[in-house]
C-alpha cells in the first residue's frame, strides 16, 4: 500500500521547459534592445547553446554569451544585466505548475499521503520555482542537488527521502519526467515508480510502473 507520494519537481510539478524558453526569449529581446551586435533569433540561440553546453541550471548563461562578442567592459555588462532582469521579471510570469496539480495534490493528502520533492536544482532555485508557482506550502520535505551534492539517479536523495518518511521502499511511489534520472534512481532503491509522460523529453529503456498522460491521473494509479 503506497503511504507517501515524492516528486520531482521541473517537468513534473511545473513546466520548466515553457518557462526556459519564455525567459531566452525575453532576455535575447532585452540584450538586443540594449546594444548586443546580434538578432533576436541569434541571441536566443546562443542562451540555448550555453544551456546544451554547461547545463540548464548554469548561473552564468548570460555573461557567456555576451562574452563571445568582445565588445567593451561597460557595454558589455549593460546588456548582460539587462538579459538577467528581463530573465527575472519573465520568470515570475510564466513559472506556473501544470494544470491540476494544486488541487491533485490536497486530494493525495486527504488520503493521507504523505508528500515530498527530489529535486536536481540547487535548493534557492527550488524553493523560488516553489513560491513563484504557490506549491511551497504543499511538501512534507523537498531535498535538493545542494543536499546531497549528487543528481539522480544517484540512490543518496532517495535513501535520504526514506530516512525522513520512515517507511519501506516499497510503500512510496516516485513521479518523475527523466526514466534515466527519475526512474531509474527509484527503481534501484526499491521505490515503485511513475513516469509523467506530459513533460517527458528524454526517451530511456528505464520503464516506470505506471506512466500519466496529465498530472490528476496520479490518482487513478494510486488507487
Ligand atoms: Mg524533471
Amino acid at each position: 500500500m503506497i503511504k507517501a507520494v515524492l516528486f520531482d519537481l521541473d517537468n513534473t510539478l511545473l513546466d520548466f521547459l515553457t518557462f526556459k524558453k519564455e525567459t531566452a526569449r525575453a532576455a535575447a529581446t532585452a540584450m538586443v534592445k540594449q546594444g548586443l551586435p546580434a538578432t533576436e533569433v541569434q541571441a536566443y540561440g546562443k542562451i540555448f547553446s550555453v544551456y546544451d553546453e554547461k547545463g540548464i541550471e548554469y548561473q552564468k548563461t548570460f555573461y557567456e554569451v555576451v562574452k563571445q562578442y568582445d565588445l567593451e567592459i561597460n557595454l558589455a555588462e549593460k546588456i548582460q544585466q539587462a538579459g538577467i532582469l528581463a530573465y527575472l521579471q519573465r520568470k515570475s510570469e510564466v513559472l506556473r505548475p501544470y494544470p491540476t496539480v494544486k488541487p491533485t495534490l490536497k486530494k493525495l493528502r486527504e488520503k493521507g499521503l504523505k508528500l515530498g520533492i527530489i529535486s536536481d536544482a540547487p535548493r534557492n532555485k527550488a524553493w523560488q520555482r516553489l513560491i513563484i508557482t504557490g506549491l511551497e506550502n504543499e511538501f512534507g520535505f523537498v531535498i535538493t542537488h545542494s543536499d546531497t551534492q549528487e543528481f539522480k539517479p544517484h540512490p543518496s536523495a532517495f535513501i535520504l527521502a526514506l530516512k525522513k518518511l520512515g517507511v519501506l521502499p516499497d510503500a512510496v511511489l516516485f513521479v518523475g519526467d527523466n526514466p534515466s534520472r527519475d526512474i531509474k534512481g527509484a527503481k534501484a532503491v526499491g521505490m515503485r515508480t511513475c513516469l509523467a509522460r506530459y513533460g517527458q523529453m528524454f526517451k530511456s529503456n528505464d520503464v516506470a510502473d505506471y506512466e500519466i498522460e496529465k498530472f490528476e491521473d496520479l490518482l487513478k494509479a494510486i488507487r
